[in-house]
């Protein structure tokens, strides 16, 4: 703090330790505000959990500067904008906020308070929409902006205004019109998603006139990133249980079901676990949330619904059950273990098949909104998570930040990822001659019109003795065990492998209206394996390390 230097500096200072109560800045922060003080648009690039909040509720508390007056804050949610104006009020900041719940009686409060001259709040939070549509709130802006009592728009999430982006909202492109409307009002835009593409755009979208552009590193260091292959809950559970019991966490899966159905399983293992998703209704959500908030509930089993605006500073593990749809999203939905930068867990649950549900749901075209190109996009980006899950040679961290156009050196990990900590103990193996014995299995079963799935045919080539294998009689097939020595994780990989590299596919028949069945077919590599074109080499850790 005491390096710090510039005009406003003193009572920057002076807010972040009596306003703020904090000791220090975080990185780039100070920066930002003091940029922000000088009246300059400013656009700030900040992982989640990076500090974003402070950077224009500080300035908006100051006097001096070019901040006298009101910030509007524009934030696309309204939860965390109920959060952030209970935060500042408890802070002794006076912040009001204006969304779709707003009553025409609390709005006249607010309307009253910004016209009068002694008793206006300092920040005025609002959704998109509200500024879009009200007649009544574009009149008070005005009134502020001919007044001089307009300080700056700040544009919490920005990157909603980029197309590029996946959480694209329309009420967003309508925020181009600010500079028109105010020519003079500082812009400040922030977001913590770093693709380039999307950054220019915000910058063009919004008009902003040379900004000081704050952008670190994504880098998280308290985050350990692993993959591990998706088997059961329990293997799950008995993760938790030993690692991080009691501990808060969160567990993402792709489906409303498959949400309550876990939470349900975890429950009866004797976990404290509950499910959120976006179907539930308005009271049920709040009360999950706030059990989960004050500790009552330790763990939430939710879809993506649960995300933007969570802030909970000691989530210990984030958990991803199902394949996320995109490394954005999986960066973003992690970003909210370790907030109070303590160590914390980072696992996906991998399955290579889950990528089938994924591209079933890209297609679920539910509001008509797909076109061919965002499909395409929409499949890149899944299909960017599978290769991050595949490579189990380049550091976790490396692909991650990689994906955001950052350059990370495995060696600033300090083996925080569980492919810096498997390095030295995996064995990579020639399994060309099991990919073929696989490959024949599959094509004899094709060959006798047979329709199985992955693990049936997983099962006949291991050997198992169940029912599900001598009913079809496939217990007396020449395969039948013709990988009983190979570990089961190992024969895992090795399917998955082959399913990956279009050797084998799962065809997806319906069997009645409700339930599609996958089975498993030749695909258009197993020619290459089943004539000896094509080797097939596996990395994998031995149970016992050679
Ligand atoms: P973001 O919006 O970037 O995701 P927030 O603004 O919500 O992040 O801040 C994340 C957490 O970090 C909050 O709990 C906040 O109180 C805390 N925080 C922010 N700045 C500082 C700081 N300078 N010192 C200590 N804690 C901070
Ligand atoms: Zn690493």
């Amino acid at each position: 703090l005491e390096d710090l230097t510039g005009p406003h500096v003193t009572e920057i200072k002076h807010h972040l330790a009596r306003t703020f109560d904090l000791r220090s800045f975080r990185k780039n922060q100070y920066e930002a505000i003091s940029a922000a003080m000088e009246g300059r648009d400013v656009f700030v690039l900040m992982p989640t959990g990076g500090g974003k909040s402070l950077c224009f509720q500080l300035p908006a508390v100051c006097q001096g500067g070019q901040t006298k007056g009101v910030t509007v804050v524009v934030s696309p949610l309204m939860a965390l904008m109920t959060d952030q104006v209970d935060g500042l009020k408890a802070k002794r900041i006076d912040a009001v906020y204006l969304n779709s719940d707003t009553s025409g009686e609390e709005l006249r409060h607010i309307q009253d308070c910004l016209y009068s001259s002694h008793s206006k709040p300092s920040l005025l939070y609002v959704t998109p929409e509200r500024l879009k549509l009200s007649g009544t709130l574009k009149n008070v802006l005005g009134h502020l902006y001919r007044s001089g009592q307009l300080a700056r728009f700040v544009i919490d999430e920005a990157h909603c205004i980029s197309t590029w982006g996946q959480d694209f909202r329309e009420a967003y492109q309508e925020l181009h019109t600010l500079r028109d409307d105010y020519p003079e009002v500082p812009i400040m835009a922030l977001t913590a998603t770093a693709d380039r593409k999307t950054i220019d755009d915000i910058l063009v979208r919004l008009k902003l006139r040379d900004p000081a552009v704050f952008e670190q590193s994504f880098n998280r260091t308290n985050l350990f990133y692993s993959v591990v292959p998706k088997r059961s809950v329990e293997e799950m559970v008995s993760f938790i249980k030993s690692t991080h019991p009691n501990k808060t966490g969160i567990i993402y899966r792709n489906g409303r079901d498959s949400c309550e159905k876990l939470a349900q399983q975890l429950r009866q293992k004797g976990l404290n676990a509950k499910h959120f998703h976006g179907k539930m209704g308005k009271e049920e959500k709040k009360e999950v949330l706030n059990e989960w908030k004050s500790g009552k509930c330790h763990i939430i089993v939710a879809t993506i619904a649960f995300g933007m605006g969570i802030d909970k500073a000691e989530v210990r593990f984030v958990i991803h059950f199902d394949l996320p749809k995109s490394m954005d999203g999986y960066y973003q939905e992690t970003g909210r273990a370790g907030r109070d930068e303590k160590p914390a867990d980072c696992i996906l649950y991998y399955s290579f098949r889950d990528l089938q549900t994924i591209l079933k749901l890209i297609r679920n075209d539910k509001d008509g909104t797909s076109t061919p190109a965002s499909i395409e996009r929409q499949d890149q980006a899944a299909w960017a998570v599978i290769r991050y899950c595949e490579n189990e040679s380049v550091c976790r961290r490396t692909q991650v930040l990689q994906h955001f156009g950052e350059k990370f050196d495995k060696k600033d990990c300090h083996a925080r990822c569980n492919n810096c900590v498997n390095a030295s103990s995996m064995v990579t193996g020639d399994f060309t001659e099991e990919a073929k014995q696989v490959l024949e299995l599959v094509q004899s079963l094709q060959r006798g019109q047979e329709n199985v799935t992955v693990d049936h045919c997983r099962n006949v080539f291991k050997g198992a003795n169940i029912a599900a294998v001598r009913d079809k009689g496939h217990d007396r097939h020449p395969s039948f065990g013709a990988g009983k020595d190979i570990p089961r994780e190992v024969l895992e990989l090795l399917f998955n492998k082959l399913l990956y590299l279009d050797a084998l596919i799962e065809q997806s028949v319906q069997t009645n209206a409700k339930w599609h069945t996958q089975y498993v077919k030749l695909g258009s590599k197993a020619k290459d394996f089943l004539a000896g074109r094509q080797t097939l080499q596996l990395s994998y850790r031995p149970k016992t390390p050679k």
